[in-house]
């Protein structure tokens, strides 16, 4: 079925759509179009398909929905949770600061009291072979 050009009158192969001859777009009439939505209806079978895939997405999308409330709640809770106990968690992590200074003091007076043994024996074996 070859279509003619509105403009130069040609006519055209029916999948051309311009004009071989001018370039002019295919012009389609109200009837032509509708026979072409026609053909392009869906089959009851595809449509239910779609609707079925349709829902099982809603579905999914419902379910996500919940679950990020939950999560939304659980991470409320937890924030709650911190907020309440933070002095706690503040003493611990102040505490356990003064223990690591005490540790490092304590690290060095063992270092400087061991050099100071060391020294007392080498002094002492000094003295021994002096004497
Ligand atoms: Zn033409």
């Amino acid at each position: 079925m070859a279509w003619t050009c509105i403009n130069c009158e040609a006519s055209n192969d029916y999948h051309a759509s311009t004009c071989e001859v001018c370039g002019m777009e295919r012009y389609f009439s109200i009837s032509e179009v509708n026979d072409l939505l026609k053909m392009q209806e869906l089959d009851p079978s595809e449509l239910k398909k779609i609707q079925t895939n349709f829902k099982r997405a809603s579905t999914e999308n419902k379910n996500l929905r919940q679950k990020n409330k939950e999560l939304a709640q659980h991470i409320h809770d937890l924030e709650q949770f911190k907020e309440k106990h933070n002095p706690k968690i503040q003493q611990f992590e102040n505490q356990i600061k003064h223990l690591h200074q005490w540790n490092l003091r304590w690290k060095t007076i063992i270092a400087l009291g061991g050099i100071t043994l060391l020294f007392f024996i080498l002094a002492k074996i000094t003295i021994t072979i002096q004497f």
